[in-house]
Order: structure tokens, then C-alpha cells, then sequence
């Protein structure tokens, strides 16, 4: 049977990128987010080329460039004296390298971009899906408000605590990492002028890591500091972070990084826990994406991104096979999976190198980031032009 409607569950970045995709492929696509409308936390979000061009090939690059901030560079900098150790000019050189450069924005800013470009009618907002089945030529999402809707095809896009995951291949076993994120935003007009590069910024220091950007040109600033903490254990944003007691951890620190925290808006917290591959995403006609589907660690900046790859390439798949809708989701697994659970993996590595407790160690590296600029000054620091020179839309 020829697949027509698909349920997309979960309306982050990956839930309404697939969405998009899917209707310009001619499906009749619905959304159902169990918010009661679309809020994501005042936070930002680092799109690199590879999510980009996804971006330009669905018709909304031009959107994200009126709102978005192009960084001048990725620098790596020293946690105490905040001298750069390692820098990768990206605008200009990723324009003319990838074809399309990196972004910066507010989640939101994309995220309402996003729903826009939907079809009137394709969002539903407070269906909170409690799980799904898979019947014969269908499958069927069911609601905790006791109503259930049929579709072809069902895409779970219900991020890190995915209901469809669980309904399709059970509970999953996270490993709490002893790390926790805290971000927030800051008007650029409450800093000091000429505080901040205009760079991707990442402060590496022992047992923590800070990172900073521009989200929207001339006006906000986004910024996480990742820490060893054992007290808190929730993957959630709703936890409001202490500022004060972020800035007595991040004493010692370049006096920058205490600079942004005190002019904080606001600070939220969430637990980091490491999963490993899944070795499928998809049973008969349903199949997970995104956080879902291969939830990682944040060092790449590349969750969202492979979020952002998977709804392209599930809807090219689907649409390249409408008649036999599960090989279609097989395709797609095919297609994706391996290079997502690479990228995952990297992820969890990242986070090692970046934090390094012992100074030896650190020493080390550095002098290998150093020495690598010198014979390719620019390769990436963390050598992930396989990672931005993928296009999922050839
Ligand atoms: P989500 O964004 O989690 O969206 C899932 C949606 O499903 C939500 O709207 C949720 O309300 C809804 N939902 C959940 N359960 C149900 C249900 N039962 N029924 C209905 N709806 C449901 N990635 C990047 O690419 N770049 C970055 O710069 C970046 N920075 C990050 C910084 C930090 C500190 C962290 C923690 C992560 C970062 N990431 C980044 C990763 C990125 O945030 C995630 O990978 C991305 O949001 C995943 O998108 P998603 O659509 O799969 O899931």
C-alpha cells in the first residue's frame, strides 16, 4: 500500500525538520507535541554546513541567515588565562569549503521558523503520546488523553525519553556521566563592549568545560558550562541552575567566563548521561529520529545537526519508495545510523579530551593542538570536516 499520512510524535528540531521534508515530498504529514505550545528554552543552538544545506534544500536558509549569527572562528581557549590555544577560521572559508557556512541562533528563532513553513492544520499541541503499535499496513500512536490516531507511517521524534523507543525496543540504560550543563543567555548590551570574540568559544579547563557564542547579531549571547556535579540526576531543563554557586565553581577561571555567568537572564540545569548505540531505529512501519534515536553528549554541537539529517534523509527514503513504506524506513536506518553512532561515540571522546583532570595530560594536548595547526592551520581543531562536509542532500 502506497504511504500517504505519517504521524511525526514530537515537535523539537528533528520532529519538525522531518515534518517539512515529508510534506514537500507530498505526504500528509500531522505533528502531535505534548507542550501546549511551542517553547523552546531560551537557549542556542550551533547549526554546522551539514545541517545547513539540509536547511537550504528545504527553502528556509535565508530565513535562519536574517536571524542567525555566522562566527568568525572555532577557538579553543585556556580555562585559566583565556589565551587561545587552537583557532579554525570558519566565515568565509565555510561558504566557499562547504557551500553554506555555520550558524548560531536561538532555538526558538528556529524553532518558530520551523512550525511556519508546516501546512495550517499539521500541529497538534498538547497530545502526549503514551505509546504505539504497529498493525498490519499501519501503525497507531496512541495519546494519555485516551484518544489514538492511524497513519501509514509513525516517526518518533519524542527526544532523549523517547515513549515510541521504549514502545518499540524497551527501556533504555543511561549512564550518569557526573556531568552537568547549565546554560543561559545575556543581552550583549549588559557586557562590557569588546568583551566577547565573535567566535564559537570554548574554554577547556580541568574537570570542566565552558563554550559561548553570539545567537542573535548584536543582541544575545548563548553560553553552557558543563561540570563534574554528583548532586543533580535529571535530563531536563525545568531545573532552574544557581548562578552564584556556577560562579564560586568557576573561580579561577578567565575572568571572562565569571563576566557572563553574572549577567545571566536566566540559568537552567540538566543532567548529562551517556548512552550507547542502538543497533535499529525502526519496526515495521514506525521508526525514531533524533535524540530518540541516538542521544548524545553535547561536546560536538552535532545532536540537533544529525536531528536535522535524519528527517531529511527518512523523508528522501520514504518518498523514494512510497509503495513499500517499511524498506523505505530500512533505507533510512541504512543511510543513517552508522554515521550518527559515530558521531555519538566522538561525542562521548570529546568530552574526555576536552576536560582532561591532569595537567601532564593537558599539557600534552594542547601541544598536539598546537602542532596540528602548524602543519594544517585549517583542519578543524577536532578534525570534523567528515562531520560538516557530508551532504544528505545529494
Ligand atoms: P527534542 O529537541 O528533545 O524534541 C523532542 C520533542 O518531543 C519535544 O518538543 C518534546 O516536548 C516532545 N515530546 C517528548 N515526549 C513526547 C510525548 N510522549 N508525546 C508528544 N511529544 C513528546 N545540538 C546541536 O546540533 N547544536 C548545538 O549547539 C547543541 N547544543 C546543545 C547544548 C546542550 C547543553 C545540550 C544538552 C544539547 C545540545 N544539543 C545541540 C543537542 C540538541 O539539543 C538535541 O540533540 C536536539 O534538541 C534533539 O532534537 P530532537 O528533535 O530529537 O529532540
Amino acid at each position: 500500500m502506497t504511504a500517504k499520512t505519517v504521524a511525526v510524535v514530537g515537535a523539537g528540531m528533528g520532529g519538525l525538520t522531518a515534518a517539512l521534508a515529508l510534506t514537500k515530498k507530498g505526504f500528509d504529514v500531522r505533528v502531535y507535541e505534548q507542550a501546549s505550545e511551542l517553547r523552546e528554552v531560551g537557549a542556542g543552538l550551533q547549526l554546522g554546513p551539514n545541517a545547513m544545506r539540509v536547511y537550504a534544500a528545504l527553502g528556509l536558509d535565508a530565513v535562519i541567515s536574517r536571524f542567525s549569527f555566522v562566527p568568525d572562528a572555532h577557538a579553543v581557549r585556556s580555562w585559566k588565562t583565556g589565551a587561545v590555544i587552537s583557532s579554525t577560521r570558519m566565515k568565509g572559508i565555510y561558504e566557499k569549503r562547504y557551500g553554506i557556512g555555520y550558524h548560531a541562533m536561538l532555538r526558538a528563532d528556529l524553532q518558530n521558523a520551523l512550525a511556519a513553513a508546516l501546512p495550517s492544520g499539521a500541529l497538534h499541541l498538547g497530545k502526549k503520546c503514551a505509546g504505539v503499535e504497529n498493525r498490519a499496513g499501519s501503525a497507531t500512536v496512541r495519546f494519555d488523553d485516551g484518544s489514538s490516531v492511524d497513519a501509514d507511517v509513525v516517526v518518533g521524534a519524542d527526544g532523549i525519553h523517547s515513549v515510541i523507543r521504549e514502545s518499540l525496543f524497551g527501556p533504555d540504560k543511561p549512564r550518569f556521566t557526573g556531568m552537568v550543563a547549565y546554560r543561559g543567555t545575556v543581552p550583549i548590551a549588559s557586557l562590557p563592549e569588546g568583551l566577547l570574540a565573535p567566535d564559537i568559544t570554548v574554554y577547556i579547563g580541568p574537570h570542566a568545560s565552558v563554550v559561548y557564542y553570539c545567537i542573535r547579531p548584536g543582541e544575545l549571547v548563548s553560553w553552557v558550562a558543563l561540570v563534574e556535579e554528583d548532586s543533580w540526576r535529571r535530563e531536563s531543563w525545568s531545573e532552574a541552575g544557581d548562578v552564584d554557586a556556577l560562579m564560586r565553581r568557576y573561580e579561577g577561571w578567565c575572568p571572562v567566563v565569571n563576566e557572563i555567568f553574572s549577567r545571566a537572564e536566566h540559568c537552567f540545569k540538566w543532567a548529562l548521561f551517556g548512552r550507547d548505540p542502538l543497533p535499529c531505529w525502526t519496526s515495521g512501519r514506525v521508526a525514531i529520529l533524533g535524540d530518540a534515536a541516538h542521544p548524545m553528549l553535547p561536546y560536538l554541537a552535532q545532536g540537533a545537526c544529525m536531528a536535522i539529517e535524519d528527517g531529511y534523509v527518512l523523508a528522501d527514503e520514504l518518498g523514494k519508495l512510497p509503495d513499500e513504506p517499511e524498506n523505505g524506513l530500512r533505507q533510512y536506518e541504512a543511510a543513517r545510523l552508522p554515521r550518527a553512532s559515530r558521531v555519538q561515540l566522538m561525542s562521548r571522546e570529546r568530552a574526555r579530551i576536552n576536560q582532561l583532570p591532569s595537567l601532564p595530560a593537558r599539557i600534552a594536548r594542547n601541544i598536539r593542538f598546537i602542532v596540528d595547526k602548524l602543519i594544517d592551520p585549517e583542519r578543524h581543531t577536532y578534525k570534523i570536516e567528515w562531520i560538516y562536509g557530508y551532504d544528505v542532500t545529494r
